[in-house]
């Protein structure tokens, strides 16, 4: 028998365990706050994983991508139950999720606080899209203060708050809501504060860290018009899906390189599936 020659080694494919565990040295669960979860989903540790697919929700258009793309695992920043179940029966949309996923074949793994504070996470990717130079987390975790949620950082020149604004809506992925600025549009800015998703609870770290701009998502009315009464920093308010997507293209570099720094194959694809609960955004008025 003739020798496979000019054709590539095969490669024994990653485990599911490995590739949570490229997952989990990329983000530490040790980062994640203690009201959150973390970790595989669904899914036989044993399985081989030559392919996965990450995304931000694991909503069933997800599943549907996932099996249509027919990847051995899914990997999600947002948990499939944040705050536990009692079953998994196909009678709710989680539960048809997780019937789908098995019976295809499909593990199911998220990483989300623990994504947005560590090193290279949704934080620092967040920052890299606006430009953001010498950054440091917005609130430092307890176990390692070098990493954290949030960033802070400053433009390499000032701006005005409309140029930044154009800049940042250019720099996010997109869907119907777009991007909303707060306050006064030619003001001067320099100093930026960005945290993916869900900021509210982050309005007076951002101020106290002196930023001139608060780039976050999911503002509800009286928290902004509460904090805008009192000055800076001035709102840019992007959606949450946007400004956490922007994790995964280098989770996804990031795991493949790991993967060959094992000797291993790891094809690792981003979502293209926009989770955003909005389809349509019309103005208002005649
Ligand atoms: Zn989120």
């Amino acid at each position: 028998m003739s020798q496979s020659s000019g054709s590539e080694p095969v490669t024994e494919p990653l485990t599911v365990a490995d590739v949570l565990a490229l997952l989990q040295a990329a983000a530490p669960p040790e980062l994640a706050e203690d009201w959150d979860s973390n970790g595989l989903i669904c899914g036989d540790p044993a399985e081989p994983v030559r392919t996965v697919l990450l995304a931000v929700d694991p909503l069933t258009a997800v599943v549907d991508e996932a099996i249509g793309r027919g990847v051995d695992m899914v990997i999600t920043h947002h948990p499939l139950y944040l705050r536990g179940t009692d079953h998994v029966a196909a009678t709710d949309p989680k539960g048809r999720c997780v019937h789908r996923l098995i019976r295809a074949g499909i593990a199911l793994a998220n990483a989300h606080t623990s994504l947005d504070a560590a090193h290279g996470g949704v934080a620092d990717a967040l920052a890299a899209r606006v430009g953001l130079l010498g950054t440091r987390p917005l609130c430092p975790s307890p176990v390692d203060p070098a990493q954290g949620i949030g960033r802070i950082g400053e433009l390499e020149r000032p701006t005005r708050l409309r140029d930044l604004a154009a800049d940042v809506a250019a720099a996010l992925p997109d869907s119907a809501p777009g991007l909303l600025v707060g306050g006064d549009p030619d003001a001067a800015v320099k100093t930026v504060a960005v945290s993916g998703g869900a900021g509210d609870s982050l309005l007076a770290a951002a101020r106290e860290v002196g930023a001139d701009v608060f780039l976050t998502a999911d503002l509800r009315h009286h928290p902004a018009t509460d904090h805008l009464e009192g000055g800076r920093p001035h709102l840019l308010c992007g959606t949450h899906w946007a400004t956490e997507w922007v994790g995964l293209p280098p989770l996804a570099a990031r795991l493949e390189a790991a993967a060959s720094e094992r000797g291993r194959r790891l094809e690792a694809y981003v979502s293209e599936v926009v989770t955003d609960p909005w389809a349509l955004r019309l103005s208002t008025g005649s």
